[in-house]
């Protein structure tokens, strides 16, 4: 994968964030903290965890990180010096400040968050010379993992079809079937539900991250209030939707992000919403090339094998891509809201398709990274 290309030093990146929507904590009581550090795979990786939700900021100049943090911390360790290249070590310094020194390996920073517990994880980008270490994954090994995302679940069913057809199963039962084309091309796959159940979309997105995944798929159904709308829509993450429908698409898919019966606080949410988006948008900002190349790969595939009119790769917020820190892409595979697709979609034969043209295009886009990686890299990794 292509991380280091567009290095670009940034001297000061502001990220904001507001995890504090009621802090358990008073705002003079120290926020216990306790900071992980990850140094066995590609980038170095920093999960820093709070007892209590707090206000921070990460903040970077010359050679170093700095969490700056509204209210005091008590810290676990205060101090830890580390062998590596990418980060050399981190220092809390007095009440609000945890500060990481970067080494010369240090390219750039990626963050997002976790919540329950509170956990800001930055992942410092970088190179570490001569040690080269396989992404960890879980029960061992260097696998390439890819994250499939079956759309809603449980009481979130999605769309309905006319005739009754849930978009949360036709999602499970698609991704299921991907899973099986792409464990046939060597690949480790994770769906973020293999049931029937309730997950929200940042879970989702978290799935993929703590995995490293080298790619993260969301599999939905569409629907439109035209009956007549039909086709596949290959999605990558922008701020800006590429039209009203795309605009609207995402809003309701969006919608999953709360859990049922879950209600923000009027007031408190629309400002906070607005932080994190700006916070999540960075995470994946940095794929949007790759996401883009992802989804052109497979919005051509699917064309191929319906042979439906282009409806073309699109953009549009999705909340689910927002935090990803791989390419990242939502697959619309049909309209569940048009009777020819929904019956289509009860049909085997036609989701082995569907599943087939999708394998064969993430194994497409896997061929040009890997083609990219031996090519310009290799010579990269020849310098001295
Ligand atoms: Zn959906």
């Amino acid at each position: 994968v292509q991380q280091f290309l567009a290095v670009n030093s940034p001297r000061l990146v502001l990220l904001a964030a507001c995890l504090a929507a009621v802090p358990a904590f008073g705002a003079a009581e120290p926020v216990p903290v306790t900071v992980s550090i990850d140094t066995s795979g590609p980038s170095t990786r920093a999960v820093v965890t709070f007892k209590a939700p707090v206000a921070y900021r990460v903040q970077e100049d010359a050679g170093r990180v700095m969490v700056v943090c509204e209210q005091p911390l008590a810290p676990e360790i205060a101090e830890r010096v580390l062998e590596d290249g990418i980060v050399k070590g981190f220092v809390v310094q007095g009440d609000h400040e945890i500060a990481f020194t970067t080494g010369r390996g240090y390219r750039r920073l990626e963050s997002f968050e976790l919540k329950n517990p509170s956990r800001l994880v930055l992942d410092f980008q970088g190179d570490r010379g001569a040690r080269s270490v396989p992404a960890v994954v879980p029960g061992g090994g260097g696998q390439t993992i890819i994250v499939i995302d079956p759309g809603h679940g449980g009481v979130e069913t999605g769309a309905i079809g006319p005739s009754g057809t849930k978009e949360k199963d036709v999602t499970l039962d698609l991704a299921r079937r991907l899973k099986a084309l792409l464990v046939k091309q060597g690949v480790t796959v994770v769906l973020t539900r293999d049931e029937d159940r309730v997950l929200p979309l940042d879970d989702r997105t978290a799935i993929a991250n703590e995995n490293r995944a080298e790619l993260f798929v969301s599999i939905h159904l569409n629907a439109s209030k035209r009956k007549s709308a039909y086709g596949a829509e290959t999605y990558y993450l922008s701020t800006d939707a590429t039209d009203d429908e795309a605009r609207t698409l995402a809003a309701l898919e969006n919608k999953a992000y709360e859990p049922p019966g879950v209600t923000p606080p009027p007031g408190i949410a629309p400002a906070d919403k607005s932080l994190e988006l700006i916070l999540w948008d960075l995470a994946q900002n940095s794929y949007l090339a790759e996401s883009s190349r992802l989804a052109v790969s497979v919005q051509k595939e699917l064309n191929d094998m319906t042979g439906v009119r282009d409806r073309g790769v699109r953009q549009a917020p999705f909340r689910v891509l927002m935090g990803a820190t791989m390419p990242a892409i939502l697959v619309e595979a049909g309209f569940i809201s048009n009777p020819d697709e929904e019956a289509r979609f009860k049909d085997d034969a036609y989701k082995d398709k569907v599943a087939a043209a999708i394998a064969r295009a993430i194994a497409g886009f896997r061929r040009s990274v890997a083609a990219l990686d031996t090519g310009p890299a290799a010579s990269g990794a020849a310098r001295p």
